[in-house]
């Protein structure tokens, strides 16, 4: 598929299929590992909401969900300044959490979040993000689920998005030369 977001062209890259693929993989190692417990998801917005979802109502393990906002983005650069939109208003203390992502670029937004949420002292805590682009990578932040690695191009689709168009679409397109 080939669409146009604003004045931009992008085609498919990741289809609906294996983003499911993906994310059945991913909720069956977390129900293997959170097997008995009870994990809080906190799920980073706006991108990660279909990732989030999709993953949240394959688990079997007991398990809630709340959403922060962090945001470093601007256009289709990192703006390189995170800003907190919408706090935590959970609390975490003594909860096992898995915090939700859709792509870690530089790393630099969970890389500045997770000092703020360890002081808050969560029993556990680990990273599940849908992409991972380790050619851009610049802060040490490590996932513990990932769907998959991509090169360093621009993606939009699945949540992600240009300018607030494209999230909506059930694959993950990228931008065309
Ligand atoms: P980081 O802080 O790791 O550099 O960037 C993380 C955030 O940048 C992601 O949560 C996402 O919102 C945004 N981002 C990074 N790469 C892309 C991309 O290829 N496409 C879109 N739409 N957003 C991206
Ligand atoms: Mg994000």
């Amino acid at each position: 598929m080939i669409v146009n977001i604003h004045d931009k062209k992008f085609e498919t890259y990741i289809s609906d299929a294996q983003i499911e693929d993906a994310v059945s993989r991913i909720s069956m190692q977390i129900d293997q590992d959170y097997a008995g417990k009870r994990p809080l998801f906190l799920v980073v917005l706006n991108g990660s909401f279909l990732f989030a979802a999709d993953l949240f109502r394959k688990l079997h393990v007991e398990a809630e969900i709340c959403f922060i906002k962090l945001a470093s983005y601007q256009g289709m650069k990192s703006s390189g300044k995170v800003t907190t939109a919408i706090g935590l208003d959970t609390p975490v203390k003594g909860r096992d959490v898995i915090l939700i992502e859709d792509i870690i670029d530089t790393g630099k937004t969970l890389f500045e979040f997770i000092p703020e949420l360890k002081e808050r002292q969560p029993t556990s805590l680990r990273i599940a993000s849908l992409l991972l682009k380790p050619d851009a990578l610049k802060y040490d932040v490590k996932a513990d689920y990932i769907g998959f690695s991509v090169p360093n191009d621009f993606l939009v689709g699945y949540g992600l998005d240009y300018d607030g168009l494209g999230r909506n679409f059930g694959e993950i397109l990228k931008l065309m030369p």
